[in-house]
């Protein structure tokens, strides 16, 4: 059986006051649940959140993480530094540090090595832009983003790792794949997998849709086979929406 997760990626919005604001309204609107409930703050505010959620099931994550293990890295953040404040699990590859940052699939590749070195769980997110979609090419592109950073790994990594399918085109747009455009994808992903590794492997993997999800279109979203979760942006600021989401798996 896959894990069923659902991710709240906060990005660069709530400071220390709001966190712990928020953390204690989700505590009381998140409805019991089988599912994964993982949020990630910004990295001050981590550390207080996991405090915060220590008598929850929450999981607190982080957004990023750098590659190497200390040193001359102005404003990065290490593995050690994560797990030095319980945080095991990493959200490696989003659209907007590939955009804004210029992460590139190999700067991924080697993200992904030393989370797996420290045996840090990875929620890896990868996804075609518009142009990519209209031109059809998205299955090439998606592809391609897995085999550069993933497909060098080992099969027992494949443990440590969630997939996060992001359409480019529907993060923080508003604009959502339909429930069959994520299927698809979903299921194109789980064959890249089993083509690359096997089967076990690929039925294994749990793989999340992100993308404008909402309390509207989560359960439509959630039904289809291969989509195991959500990772979720704007709608995870909103303790009402983030519960809404988390009920709908
Ligand atoms: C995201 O940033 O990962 C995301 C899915 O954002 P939104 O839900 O706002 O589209």
């Amino acid at each position: 059986m896959r894990s069923k997760i659902v991710a709240g990626n906060w990005k660069m919005n709530k400071n220390i006051k709001e966190t712990n604001q928020l953390l204690e309204e989700l505590m009381k609107a998140i409805p019991e649940t089988d599912a994964e409930v993982m949020v990630a703050p910004t990295f001050v505010n981590l550390a207080t959140a996991v405090t915060a959620v220590k008598d929850s099931s929450m999981q607190v994550i982080a957004q990023n993480m750098h590659f190497a293990e200390s040193g001359a890295y102005t404003g990065e953040i290490s593995a050690d530094m994560l797990l030095a404040i319980n945080i095991d699990t990493v959200i490696l590859g989003h659209s907007e540090r590939r955009a804004y940052f210029g992460e590139d699939d190999a700067l991924l590749a080697k993200k992904v090595v030393a989370a797996l070195d420290k045996n840090m769980r990875i929620v890896f997110c990868f996804g075609e832009e518009l142009e990519d979609r209209k031109s059809g090419n998205h299955f090439k592109v998606v592809e391609s983003q897995l085999k550069n950073a993933l497909f060098a790994l080992s099969n027992a990594s494949w443990d440590s790792i969630v997939l996060a399918y992001e359409p480019v085109w529907a993060i923080g747009t508003g604009e959502t794949a339909s429930p069959e455009q994520a299927q698809e994808m979903h299921a194109f992903v789980r064959t890249t997998i089993t083509n690359g590794f096997n089967q076990d492997i690929a039925d294994k993997v749990s793989i999340l849709y992100g993308g404008s999800v909402k309390p509207g279109n989560a359960q439509e979203i959630f039904s289809k086979p291969d989509v195991d979760g959500g990772l979720i942006g704007g709608a995870a600021l909103v303790a009402e929406d983030f519960a809404a989401i988390v009920k709908a798996i």
